[in-house]
């Protein structure tokens, strides 16, 4: 069947240009046209299911009062509960959060996780608040949320600027307002609440995972390809640690402050320690706990972005390269660690270009794959080994990378088009196993 809904027009009434749920259908759209999507299929991703909004508050530390806006989009359950991180940042605004909440939707789909997808966010900037008043902020959003996340219907995560910390206040607030134990009700919890091991680094590790794939496919020479990664939160730092010790020379990295570069190699562990230790992000090499600074120049972020390497990571907000900046783009593979780095019009720039983009659902899928296994665990009371989750973790993203892979060699696609075929085939499937719309076409 052919497609005949047009999501672009039913946003026409959307600012393309800062809407991110805009630019997410127009992708959708554009790439369910390539393919023998069905129209059902495209009409159940047109709206999500349904956001919460609610004004909450706190009192800081200083006695007054504060209000933020905080918002939990279920996109489609189609294939389970719904899955997605929770994200405090300036940013969060309605349309990212059901973007977001879209692509956690083709995410689990496309990693075969079964979930659907949510998102949550507070518009807040968390580096403002002290660790009292994030506890506070995070348990309101939580009593604003109750009824609407559950073990069974909804599960949230961290995402920017939350982590296993604000997961752990969360769960427990939820398991006061509802005096039950509910360990499954959110993951990436620390490890004594039923965390599960390997879900902190599971993002990087996804995403060199997929690289290492690629590598193979490519029978690359590791120590002559040359990588930037563009944000060294906790998914770009990880991933670019285990590509140096993989021996890829990871030549730029950044933080929202700038850039730094080396074209003979950074080291990743001594910036970590660094970054951990003073909070910035220094081009030093460390001999136990005495760090020197290397020679290396400072870019801007725009600059790494443009760099003459062989594999460029967006690792920080969405957004990064567009229209206006794809052309400058010389990487052969862009490997999206943050979620729509790249937008829906700079898709064909980068294609003309014949750069090859492992996309976000698949290059960041790590993350909601060992929550997934977190969430087993703690259905079942089981405590998995590292080495479980590392062999499992493996397993889904190489399955998911070859089925993308197969489809990109055998019908000459883009590998995002064939991750996203992968993804809507498996909700298609779902449509049909729900409904009667075979009855009625064989009628
Ligand atoms: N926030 C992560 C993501 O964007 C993880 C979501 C999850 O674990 O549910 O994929």
């Amino acid at each position: 069947m052919t497609t005949k809904v047009d999501l672009k027009d039913q946003h026409s009434e959307r600012e393309m240009d800062n809407d991110l749920l805009a630019d997410a259908l127009v992708r959708l759209s554009t790439i369910a046209k390539h393919l023998n999507i069905s129209s059902h299929t495209l009409q159940a991703l047109s709206q999500p299911l349904c956001t919460l909004t609610s004004y909450i508050s706190i009192r800081k530390d200083n006695g007054e009062s504060a209000y933020f806006k905080a918002y939990r989009c279920r996109y489609n359950s189609l294939l389970g509960p719904t899955k997605g991180g929770i994200r405090f940042h300036p940013s969060v605004d309605q349309s990212e959060v059901e973007a977001l909440a879209l692509w956690m939707t083709l995410k689990c789909a496309a990693v075969n996780v079964p979930f659907g997808g949510a998102k949550g966010g507070i518009s807040v900037n968390a580096k403002s608040l002290s660790a009292l008043e994030l506890e506070r902020l995070s348990r309101s959003y939580v009593r604003a949320m109750a009824d609407f996340i559950g073990p069974q219907t909804d599960i949230p995560a961290p995402d920017m600027y939350t982590n296993e910390r604000v997961m752990g206040w969360m769960m427990d607030e939820y398991e006061t307002i509802k005096r039950v134990k509910a360990p499954d009700v959110i993951t990436g919890k620390p490890l004594v609440f039923g965390g599960s091991v390997g879900r902190t680094g599971a993002t990087g590790t996804g995403a060199f995972l997929c690289i290492e794939a690629l590598a193979k496919k490519r029978n690359w020479q590791k120590h002559k390809q040359t990588v930037a990664v563009q944000g060294f939160g906790n998914g770009g730092a990880q991933c670019a640690l285990l590509l140096q010790k993989a021996g890829y020379k990871v030549v730029a990295v950044s933080d929202s402050k700038g850039a730094i570069y080396s074209p003979e190699g950074l080291d990743i562990l001594s910036i970590l320690y660094e970054k951990q230790k003073s909070r910035q992000l220094k081009a030093v090499y460390c001999e136990n706990s005495v760090c020197e600074l290397v020679s290396h120049k400072v870019l801007t972020n725009e600059e790494l972005l443009a760099l003459d390497v062989d594999i460029l990571i967006p690792a920080a907000v969405a957004g990064v390269i567009t229209e206006a900046n794809a052309g400058l783009v010389k990487a052969g593979t862009i490997v999206e660690i943050a979620n729509g780095p790249v937008s829906a019009a700079a898709d064909s720039i980068l294609h003309e270009k014949g750069v090859f983009v492992i996309p976000d659902i698949l290059a960041n899928a790590g993350g909601v794959i060992v929550s997934y296994f977190e969430w087993c665990q703690n259905r079942q009371g089981e405590l998995w080994s590292e080495e479980q989750v590392t062999t499992k973790l493996s397993d889904y993203i190489h399955k998911a990378f070859e089925q993308g892979w197969q489809r990109h060699v055998s019908t000459n696609i883009d590998m995002r088009d064939a991750i996203y075929a992968q993804a809507l085939e498996r909700l298609t499937l779902a449509i049909e196993a729900h409904g009667t719309h075979d009855y009625f076409n064989a009628n």
